[in-house]
């Protein structure tokens, strides 16, 4: 994780806001008691990926310049950004040689460095004040799909995983976009069925095969998604295994379409259309 593992800079000024941002994260790490709010007064916010100090939205303007938001021209289907605008419509190799089970992906930023700190410190850090920014941001690159959505549905947390992070940032992104899009939010109609490995590590195979399965609708709440349009909701789309696994569990539970919405998507590279 590059920018969290920085070594201190040499300057002056890097000597003593190092120290001083140390110094902040030990407080806070050893204070996990103390009322958040208490905290949020005493203590100056740190930006997620070089840990300045920052005002406002856990992302310093330098940061934040390095971040890659995704737009036009990108394939229709997957929402991979293209090297130059082949024309409207056009989709990438990927979504034709495998097409998704999903009709549309969209994602707000590129997953590099400063996405990965993001999506690291709202999932690990207990960093809960990035998602208004993070939901913000995917509001914004997710507005076609969201326009026709009948309700949100955030990829879930295994019960085991949920209990020891206790915190699904899917859940509270969707929550965010639900209320900025005025879309209602379905938090528990789609189950893991079993724990699945971390797909951090495996190949696309592995990735498709450790999740086949791993997700239903539970019988009680299939009233819910039959006849809707869905947008599923995530932090992060990699190869699309997970996405791809959700939106069979939502199709068979009749679900009218089922689209994908994360804060950031991997792009192997920018690539030219077919
Ligand atoms: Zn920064």
């Amino acid at each position: 994780m590059s920018g969290l593992d920085e070594a201190p800079s040499q300057s002056a000024r890097g000597w003593f806001q190092a120290p001083l941002s140390r110094t902040i994260d030990a407080v806070r790490s050893a204070s996990a008691l103390i009322p958040r709010l208490a905290l949020d007064i005493a203590l100056p916010t740190l930006c997620v990926s070089c840990r300045e100090p920052v005002s406002g939205d856990g992302v310093c303007a330098q940061c934040w310049s390095k971040l890659s938001f995704i737009a036009r021209p990108y394939c229709e289907r997957l929402g991979i950004p293209f090297v130059y605008d082949p024309g409207p419509g056009l989709l990438s190799m990927e979504a034709i040689a495998s097409p998704p089970t999903y009709t549309r992906a969209r994602a707000a930023v590129r997953y590099d460095d400063v996405a990965r700190a993001m999506v690291h410190a709202l999932k690990y850090q207990d960093r809960t004040d990035l998602a208004p920014t993070m939901g913000r941001w995917m509001k914004r690159a997710g507005h076609e799909v969201l326009e026709h959505a009948d309700a949100l549905v955030p990829v879930p947390l295994h019960w085991k995983r949920s209990w020891s992070r206790r915190y699904n940032q899917s859940g509270a992104l969707a929550k965010i976009i639900g209320r900025a899009a005025n879309v209602p939010v379905l938090p528990d109609t789609l189950q893991r069925t079993r724990a699945t490995e971390q797909q951090i590590g495996l190949s696309k195979i592995e990735r498709a095969r450790n999740v086949q399965g791993a997700f239903k609708v539970p019988p009680e709440k299939k009233s819910l998604i039959q006849g809707r349009k869905i947008v599923l909701i995530d932090d992060v789309l990699t190869s699309g295994a997970t996405a791809d696994a959700c939106a069979r569990a939502l199709l068979r539970a009749k679900a009218v379409s089922v689209d994908v919405l994360v804060f950031a998507r991997v792009v192997d590279s920018f690539r030219p259309p077919i």
